[in-house]
């Protein structure tokens, strides 16, 4: 499943530098993939793009958007659900040139 960020979030930006794919964006501003930029996803609170989160799988054990959100609002999205494999696959995309250990750090094995 994509991490997705709730109506609860309280815009105070912790959680965006914590990102290891540049997933997380400040509502009304633009994102960015592969040099292209795309409208904002949410105008008025943090978003995080869908296609840039790997729920930190090849990173770290945990989410770290979650970790450090103070109000608890950084959640599974359950209508995007995704297996390990593929976020795996997604994380190596965003980083060719990352040596993602194996077993990647995952929280699907903690
Ligand atoms: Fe970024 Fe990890 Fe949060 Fe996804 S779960 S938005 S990869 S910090
Ligand atoms: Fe919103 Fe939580 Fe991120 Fe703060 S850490 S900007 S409250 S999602």
């Amino acid at each position: 499943m994509a991490t997705k960020i709730t109506e609860e979030c309280i815009n105070c930006g912790a959680c965006e530098p914590e990102c290891p794919n540049t997933a997380i964006y400040e509502g009304g501003v633009e994102w960015e993939m592969n040099g292209e930029m795309h409208p904002a996803i949410d105008e008025d609170i943090y978003y995080i793009v869908p296609q840039k989160c790997t729920e930190c799988v090849g990173f770290f054990d945990q989410e770290q958007c979650a970790a450090v959100c103070p109000v608890d609002c950084c959640v599974p999205d359950p209508d995007i659900p995704e297996t390990e494999e593929v976020l795996l696959v997604r994380a190596k995309e965003l980083h060719p040139d990352v040596d993602i250990p194996d077993p990647p750090p995952s929280r699907f094995r903690t």
